[in-house]
């Protein structure tokens, strides 16, 4: 997890006297001291001193944009600022922003207050000339307003730090497509001119061979010694099988799992797509060997599809180092169960479930692939935890890139389902499966997903909008009357 910080600038002018600004450089100290002291926020914020001339202003924002360790700032107006002074500072940064729209006391102080406390404290009234100059600009920036002091408040501006990371790493972002999208399929396919321009990822083509090399060159010792980790760590499920013979397909996947990392880190990639049907020289379709990848932090798609493997890992990056992390994962709808009350999909992919989502014991499985042309692969089996979540969706219209949005509640399936060799999720989208999924295919949502139980609606929201793409969200509000009308409207407002 990289130690970024977060700049706190606070805005005033030079109107009210020098006893005024030691007062509010006083308080920001505070406050920023506070909400480092929380264990609130996962990510430190550092008190610049008081913004209060036009020259400044920009002179921070510049430092903010050059400084690598910088991953956003977030402003707050502790008197008045006349918003012009902002302007050309707004459209120089580069940097996420976050509108903190708070105040250094918390009750009107009823027996004392006077004029002078009133120009001191006066955000509700210094924020909104603030505010009002984003808009005019047509800027994006978050706004979040509550008490410095409240925990619900500081962990709101935690959130939004992970979805402002999200936002500059995105552009770091390197996907290495090793196959083409599967051949026809029209929903994986898209614009990668246009993804490195919203976006910032580059989304580069290698041969599949050559990533072979790598994997045949690693040495049967690291092999060996992965199968021994593996073995140690899974439970394993012969189910008939020869002893050998299973270890032997398991080596395959441990030596894809450092062959391709090797690459993937020599290269500079974060995430990776495969594809069942174009494997080159690689003996087994690689299963366990990209669930452990996914597990690392790589982004993932099947069958080419590097939207979703760029969403995979933006997402990790948004969930790094996040306590009491429940997963993430590229997953896959598959089949509905329509039983009325017990309505849900169930999820998975033809190997490739990230073991981050694995709900207690994860077992290593052998399984002919009914597609493709290779040896039965190596996978980890389990069942996803419990609990909300969310299922994203990248699409490109031709015109924009949509990215769709849906809360959906996890369980468990009623029965286990000793036949399936593949790790598995069950959810009920919100509002209900079946608003929730007419929703989803009016919206065009592919079948494939990124999909998360530590990150909000909220936050993939504000990342698309960071990002100048258009997000519809599928939850306990949605009808259908009602987002149609929005994807109509949407249509007309991304039209250029
Ligand atoms: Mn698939």
């Amino acid at each position: 997890m990289k130690k970024y910080q977060f700049w706190f600038c606070t805005g005033s002018q030079d109107l009210y006297g020098e006893e005024c600004l030691a007062h509010v450089a006083e308080h920001s100290k505070r406050m920023v001291e506070a909400l480092n002291k929380s264990g609130n926020l996962p990510y430190e914020v550092v008190w610049k001193p008081t913004l209060i001339t036009n020259a400044l202003i920009r002179k921070t924002f510049n430092e903010a944009n050059i400084d690598d360790n910088c991953a956003g700032v977030i402003t707050w107006m502790h008197t008045f600022s006349p918003a012009k002074s902002w302007i050309l500072g707004l459209k120089e940064l580069r940097k996420p922003l976050l509108h903190f729209h708070t105040q250094f006391n918390r009750e009107i102080p009823y027996d004392e207050i006077d004029m002078d406390f009133m120009n001191e404290n006066q955000a509700a009234h210094g924020d909104r000339e603030y505010g009002h100059i984003f808009t005019r600009l047509h800027m994006n920036r978050k706004v979040i307003m509550g008490y410095w002091d409240d925990a619900q408040v500081q962990k709101r501006i935690g959130t939004w730090q992970r979805t402002a990371v999200g936002v500059l790493e995105s552009s770091h972002v390197r996907v290495m497509r090793i196959a083409d999208n599967m051949r026809n399929v029209a929903v994986t396919e898209g614009d990668k001119v246009e993804a490195q321009i919203k976006f910032g990822w580059e989304v580069d083509a290698y041969p599949v061979n050559e990533i072979n090399e790598a994997v045949d060159a690693v040495s049967e010792a690291d092999t060996n010694a992965l199968v021994d980790e593996y073995y140690d760590k899974y439970d394993i499920l012969l189910e008939g099988r020869d002893e050998k013979e299973f270890r032997r397909h398991v080596a395959v996947q441990a030596q894809i799992e450092l062959g391709f990392e090797r690459f993937l880190t020599e290269m500079n990639y974060q995430a990776i797509v495969t594809h069942f049907g174009d494997l080159g020289g690689l003996k087994q379709l690689p299963g366990l060997a990209i669930q452990r990848l996914m597990e690392k932090g790589y982004g993932f798609g099947g069958e080419g599809d590097w939207k979703t493997a760029g969403m995979v890992r933006v997402m990790k990056i948004m969930t790094e180092g996040m306590e009491g992390a429940k997963g993430t994962s590229f997953m896959e709808d598959y089949t509905y169960n329509l039983v009325a009350g017990k309505e849900g999909i169930l999820q998975a992919h033809m190997l490739e479930v990230c073991p981050s989502i694995a709900d207690g014991k994860i077992a290593i499985k052998e399984q002919p692939l009914s597609m493709g042309d290779r040896e039965d692969p190596a996978r980890l089996v389990f069942t996803a935890k419990e609990g909300p979540a969310i299922a994203t969706s990248l699409i490109d219209l031709g015109d924009r890139f949509r990215l769709i949005i849906n809360n959906v509640d996890c369980k468990k399936t009623e029965k286990p389902m000793p036949k399936l060799p593949v790790a598995t999720a069950f959810w009920t989208p919100q509002p209900n499966l079946q608003t929730g999924a007419e929703a989803w295919i009016l919206a065009g949502g592919a079948h494939h997903t990124a999909f998360s139980y530590d990150l909000t609606a909220e936050q993939m929201g504000d990342w698309a909008a960071a990002m100048g793409i258009e997000a519809v969200y599928i939850d306990q509000d949605t009808t259908i009357r009602q987002f149609q009308n929005e994807l109509m409207w949407n249509d007309l407002a991304f039209r250029r």
